[in-house]
């Protein structure tokens, strides 16, 4: 479960072609990472697998199935976004409960699911706070906490570290790569900072203008770009 597959993924807005024909197989579990630079249309195909956008083109099928028509919640994903988009006047507690209060879950469940996730990322002592007494990295984590609680089989993350000093970010990739590995999810995670690529990703694809440039493993994209672009943003240069 949480196999992806691209294929030839298109996006117009307008007259603009934005997403030029992206074809991927994501597999199950693996940490896929886009790169590339702003307006290369990194958010609009992240937003389009989520559900959150159209596609004018192509297909996207998880584990098999084609979702381009299937509504967000029934797409087995969780997206996390770069604000970390969080109710200012909800506990950590209710923020993280939040979906499973969608789906009317009971408070039981709830409680198991919110404690486990709160253990999982550290929040344990910070479930009756609000989000405004908090550092930005437990926002960030009370964000991810609430993806996790929907046990998705794929997770979404658009730049969920941008906003963070480098100190904790370099801890928060730490921890998203501790966090991968525990749940065994698929990761699809879109950044422009080629470290995160570098140190998180199992396979790096790299986006210029709405095409894919390369896709490989970080230290074979390193070592062997294939074109000035791929060199100039992620390769060894020489
Ligand atoms: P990235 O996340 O890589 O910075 P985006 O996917 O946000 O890039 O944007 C890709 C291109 O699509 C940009 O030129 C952006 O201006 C354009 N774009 C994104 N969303 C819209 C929209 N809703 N309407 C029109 N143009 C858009
Ligand atoms: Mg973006």
């Amino acid at each position: 479960m949480g196999q992806l597959s691209l294929k030839n993924i298109v996006k117009t807005f307008g007259i603009i072609e934005v997403v030029k024909g992206v074809s991927l197989d994501v597999h199950e579990g693996e940490f896929i990472v886009f790169v590339g630079p702003s307006g290369c249309g990194k958010s609009t195909l992240l937003r389009m697998i989520a559900g959150l956008e159209h596609t004018t083109g192509g297909d996207i099928v998880i584990d098999g199935k084609r979702v381009n028509d299937l509504a967000p919640v029934k797409r087995g994903i969780a997206m996390v976004f770069q604000s970390y988009a969080l109710y200012p006047h909800m506990t950590v507690y209710e923020n993280i409960a939040f979906p499973l209060r969608v789906e009317k879950a009971s408070e039981a469940v709830i409680r198991e699911k919110v404690e486990a996730a709160a253990a999982i990322l550290h929040l344990d002592k910070q479930l009756q706070q609000k989000p405004g007494n908090l550092s930005g990295g437990q926002r960030q984590r009370v964000a991810i906490g609430r993806a996790i609680v929907r046990q998705p089989e794929i997770f979404l993350f658009d730049e969920p570290l941008s906003n963070l000093d480098a100190a904790l970010r370099a801890d928060m990739r730490i921890e998203l790569t501790r966090l991968h590995k525990q749940l065994g999810a698929t990761m699809v995670y879109v950044t422009h900072d080629q470290v995160e690529a570098m140190t998180m990703a199992d396979r790096i694809v790299v986006l210029n203008g709405g095409y894919i440039a390369q896709v490989g493993a970080p230290l074979a994209l390193y070592h062997k770009p294939e074109n000035t672009f791929v060199a100039g943003f992620i390769g060894n240069p020489r």
